[in-house]
């Protein structure tokens, strides 16, 4: 016979874009008492359109800063490389070749151009390594902003924004209702976490973080006492998952993350997770 948990399980899974690949996750997810989301294209669209894109250096114009950063952002699969490459697609602007291409973990991408090093960068990077950020950069408005690196030089910068998830309002809400507490952690900047926030009503965020700080969120958060579900993509994401006590992949995310998880979310879309919570306390209510 099939166990009970197994048979339920599969049926939520079938109704609600989610994979359950541990047998005891579902079981777990009536447990949860704080959840910690990644933004982009989680609780954000992740689908990033470019709202300004300005020279920061002479003898760049702002058409060649978004050039030399197509040449990298045509190698990456980040929402923010979607956002530029369909940006110069747009303005019909021709990509150059870029060759020796690394990603940055968590703060951006590097290659070389037409023999020169370009890197697109977060803010984050800059302050590392002491470059000034561009005057006009610094915008009060929630837009997620890149460097553009030429030679180790800020040649200029491109700003985008994306739209918080329409179903991101409701999922919140009833995480609230079943006194459940909801973070953010996120690469992005803190103008961007904290409007994204504020929109959503969320408990508290943690913006510029690095794939590595996640665990050690996850684990203040358990030290309070939460039962810690957690949301994450990629490679990175990977150990800060594995620490959750539910973790919960995203449907985009590379294979190692989904293999760390629990549970994979299949249309990256947090309603998906309160039907999960939902359901799973229904059952064991009945249960018991
Ligand atoms: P998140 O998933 O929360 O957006 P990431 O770790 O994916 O965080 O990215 C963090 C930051 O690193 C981004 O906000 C951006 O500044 C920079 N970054 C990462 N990848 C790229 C890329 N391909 N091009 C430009 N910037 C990038
Ligand atoms: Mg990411």
């Amino acid at each position: 016979a099939i166990p009970l948990v197994v048979a339920i399980s599969t049926a939520v899974s079938a109704q609600n874009g989610l994979l359950i690949r541990n047998r005891t996750a579902f079981e777990e997810s009536r447990k949860i008492t704080a959840l910690l989301f990644d933004k982009t294209g989680t609780l954000t669209t992740g689908v990033f359109g470019v709202t300004r894109f300005e020279t920061a250096a002479p003898g760049f114009t702002k058409e060649e800063v978004l050039r030399l950063a197509g040449a990298l952002e045509q190698t990456s699969e980040h929402p923010i490389a979607v956002g530029i490459v369909r940006k110069i697609k747009e303005l019909d602007i021709r990509i150059p070749e870029a060759e020796a291409f690394n990603a940055i973990t968590g703060q951006g991408v590097e290659a070389t151009v037409e023999g020169r090093a370009v890197k697109v960068v977060s803010p984050g990077y800059l302050k590392e390594n002491n470059l000034a950020v561009p005057e006009g950069a610094v915008s009060s408005k929630a837009e997620t902003v890149v460097f553009v690196l030429v030679d180790a030089n800020v040649a200029g910068y491109i700003a985008l924004a994306d739209a918080v998830r329409p179903e991101s309002k409701g999922a919140i809400e009833t995480f609230k209702r079943n006194n459940i507490r909801v973070f953010m952690a996120t690469g992005d900047n803190k103008t961007v976490a904290e409007a994204v926030s504020k929109e959503l009503g969320l408990d508290g965020f943690y913006a510029e973080v690095l794939p590595h700080q996640k665990v050690e969120i996850v684990k203040q958060l358990q030290d309070k006492g939460e039962f810690v579900a957690m949301t994450g993509d990629g490679v990175n994401d990977a150990p800060a998952l594995a620490q959750a006590d539910v973790g919960i992949a995203i449907g985009s995310g590379t294979d190692v993350a989904a293999e760390t998880a629990d549970i994979v979310l299949v249309n990256s879309n947090p309603e998906d997770i309160a039907h999960l919570i939902l359901f799973g306390k229904a059952t064991y209510r009945k249960m018991i």
